[in-house]
């Protein structure tokens, strides 16, 4: 792929090429019609179908000028994909989009009981061990968007160019999800030999262990974690909402131990939030 190809994409770039490699038989993104027009002329030239419809509301708050785009190998699929989404079929469309079938029904159930979707907390519970490589931290999904909408966009502009960093564009069902991380290690390598440069920050970010305080509201360290000591060397620069004062005095340590409700730093700074360690290797 060309270079302007490439930037023009930017974090469409692991839809794009998901179905170009054949890992999601669909792809389904948001945009304005100006972009659109440049898109299709990408798709074209790689041979992939790429059409528009108008955007539903009933997928959460956009843009007025944003248009629903899908993406496919197969121009059937993309009549397919979105009569399953006009209808909220989601069993038919997470198999177009290519999620794994164990992720689909986790999503499902917990849709269908909680009323909400899964939060990164919830999936790291279900999880002996997480993979960076399906971290999904950074990956929003249209629900919360709906629901705290005010916070989310804070949380969006804080973020910026770090939304939508990430190897899977679905919520897994564990972060030891087999297929999840065989679909990520396919998308990884290609951008690797595609967009060295993303997958290197992508590889970074994704990576070591987060101190989750809760959805909008965590931070990233380089550093090792065992029981309930998280040592680190650096706080990663990633914009969250987490509180800045409390950010600080980590900053200047270089040890948490990590409680129900509260964390000491360095030995014996006692602070009190309720947190919990996810550590993605
Ligand atoms: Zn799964």
């Amino acid at each position: 792929m060309l270079d302007s190809e490439i930037n023009f994409l930017a974090h469409d770039i692991q839809d794009f090429l998901g179905v170009k490699l054949g890992i999601k038989p669909c792809a389904r993104l948001t945009m304005s019609i100006e972009r659109f027009r440049i898109l299709k002329k990408i798709c074209d030239k790689h041979g992939i179908y790429c059409e528009y419809k108008e955007f539903d509301p009933k997928f959460g708050p956009s843009s007025k000028n944003d248009i629903m785009v899908y993406l496919s190998t197969h121009e059937g699929n993309i009549d397919k994909i979105y009569k399953a989404d006009m209808a909220a079929r989601l069993l038919d469309i997470g198999r177009l989009l290519g999620y794994p079938e164990c992720c689909i029904s986790f999503f499902g159930t917990f849709n269908n009981e909680n009323d909400r979707s899964p939060f990164p907390l919830d999936i790291s519970k279900r999880s002996r061990t997480c993979s960076f490589l399906i971290n999904n931290l950074y990956n929003f999904d249209g629900n919360i968007r709906q629901k705290y909408s005010k916070k989310y966009e804070l949380f969006s502009k804080k973020i910026g160019s770090i939304k939508r960093i990430r190897y899977i564009t679905h919520i897994p069902c564990s972060y030891d999800c087999k297929e999840s991380i065989r679909a990520a290690g396919v998308l990884r390598k290609e951008m690797k030999i595609e967009c060295p440069e993303l997958a290197a920050r992508t590889d970074n970010i994704l990576k070591g262990p987060v101190l989750y305080h809760n959805r909008f509201s965590w931070l990233t360290f380089e550093g090792k974690f065992r029981v309930r000591i998280l040592k680190y060397n650096k706080v990663k620069k990633v914009g969250t909402l987490f509180p800045v004062s409390i950010r600080e005095k980590i900053e200047k340590e270089n040890e948490i131990r990590v409680y129900d409700k509260f964390l000491i730093l360095g030995g014996n700074q006692k602070i009190k939030m309720k947190a919990k360690v996810i550590d993605f290797k």
